[in-house]
C-alpha cells in the first residue's frame, strides 16, 4: 500500500524540530531512519500529514564518553552503535544487541532514538538500556528532562515521551560484565524473546544485577525476580540456574503469537536469561 499524502520537512536543529512539532498541533511526526514508522505508514496505521526529517540535525549522532559515563546521540544509528570501538572495548553488551538488530539495511538506517520511542515490544534496544539502568534524555517546548529507563517503557508501543518532545540522547555508565542473549524471528531478526543482563560482582559474589527482558510482554520489564535471587549469591552458574528456574513461569500477560505460543515463550525466558547471566559472569572473570 501506499501511504496518505504528507508534507515534508527537514529540521536543521532539535530546537527547529520541536518548534515544528508544536507548529503542527499533532499532526506531524519526527522521521529518523523511517524503518518502523515508514511501514507504518504504508499500511496506514499512522497518517502523520507532516513528517519532519530529524535524520540531518548536526550532533544528533554520536557516541562520546562524559566523564565516567557514555553518551549515545538518539539519531545514532545500529550500525555505528555495533561498530563503535569505544562501546565495543567498555560496554559489548550494547554493540553486540545493535549487531543482531534486523539486517545491514537496517542497521545503517534504523536509529537508537527511533528504536527507543517506537518501542517496539520485540525491540532490541529497549532490554539493554533497562540493564543498564539508562537515563534517555528528553526535549520539549518547556525544557530538557531526564526518563529512566525503568518508568519510560509504560506499554504496548507506548513511552514517557510527550507528542512535541525529542529524544536527544541515551546516557550510562558502562558495565563489561554484561550480556544480551535473543532468540529471533527468523525472517525479521526482532526478539521472540530477549534477555540482557548485567553484574556487578565483588569479592566472588554477585553485588547488584540487572536484567532486562524483551518481546515476551507488551512493553520491555525488567525481571525483578531473578534479580532479587542473585542479588548476594555466589557468582557461579550454579547461582543462574536456580534464579532463572521460574523466570518465565512468574510473569503476568506472556504474548503468544504466529511466532511462538504464550507456553513457548515463558520457557525460553529461563534458557535466555540463563544463556545472557552466564554470559556476563564469563564476562566478569
Ligand atoms: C525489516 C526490519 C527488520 C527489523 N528488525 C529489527 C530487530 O531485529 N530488532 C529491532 O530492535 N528492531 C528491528 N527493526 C526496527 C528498526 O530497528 C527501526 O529502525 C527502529 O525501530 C526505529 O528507528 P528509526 O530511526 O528507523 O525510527 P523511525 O521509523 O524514523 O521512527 C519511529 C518512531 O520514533 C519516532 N522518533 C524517531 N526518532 C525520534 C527521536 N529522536 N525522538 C522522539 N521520537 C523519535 C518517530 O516519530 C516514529 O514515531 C526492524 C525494522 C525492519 C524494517
Amino acid at each position: 500500500m501506499i501511504t496518505t499524502p504528507f508534507e515534508y520537512a527537514r529540521a536543521a536543529s532539535v530546537d527547529d524540530a520541536i518548534e515544528k512539532l508544536a507548529a503542527s498541533d499533532g499532526a506531524a511526526k519526527l522521521i529518523a531512519g523511517g524503518h518502523s514508522l515508514v511501514p507504518l505508514m504504508k499500511l496506514r496505521l499512522s497518517e502523520p500529514s507532516m513528517l519532519i526529517d530529524i535524520g540531518r540535525i548536526p550532533g544528533l549522532a554520536g557516541i562520546r564518553r562524559v566523564g565516567e559515563r557514555i553518551e549515545i546521540g538518539a539519531g545514532t544509528t545500529h550500525h555505528d552503535v555495533a561498530t563503535s570501538e569505544l562501546l565495543r572495548e567498555a560496554c559489548p553488551m550494547l554493540a553486540e544487541a545493535a549487531a543482531e538488530i534486523g539486517d545491514q539495511q537496517v542497521r545503517n538506517r534504523g536509529t537508537l532514538g527511533g528504536s527507543l520511542a517506537h518501542a517496539d515490544p520485540a525491540a532490541d534496544y529497549p532490554a539493554v538500556i533497562l540493564a543498564l539502568d539508562a537515563e534517555i534524555h528528553v526535549k520539549g517546548p518547556s525544557g530538557e528532562r531526564v526518563a529512566k529507563a525503568e518508568t519510560f517503557f509504560q506499554g504496548l508501543f507506548t513511552v514517557d515521551l510527550g507528542a512535541e518532545e525529542i529524544i536527544t540522547s541515551v546516557q550510562f555508565t558502562p558495565v563489561r560484565s554484561a550480556a544480551y542473549a535473543k532468540l529471533h524471528q527468523r525472517a525479521s531478526h526482532f526478539a521472540i524473546v530477549g534477555v540482557a543482563a548485567a553484574l556487578e560482582i565483588d569479592g566472588g559474589k554477585i553485588s547488584s544485577a540487572r536484567v532486562g527482558l524483551t518481546g515476551a510482554t507488551a512493553s520491555a520489564v525488567r525481571l525483578t525476580g531473578v534479580e532479587e535471587k542473585l542479588s548476594g549469591a555466589k557468582a557461579a552458574s550454579e547461582s543462574v540456574d536456580a534464579a532463572v528456574a521460574d523466570a518465565g513461569t512468574g510473569l503476568e500477560d506472556v504474548n503468544g503469537d504466529i511466532h511462538a505460543s504464550e507456553d513457548y515463550r515463558r520457557a525460553m525466558i529461563a534458557v535466555f536469561a540463563r544463556r545472557a547471566l552466564v554470559a556476563a559472569l564469563e564476562r566478569s572473570s
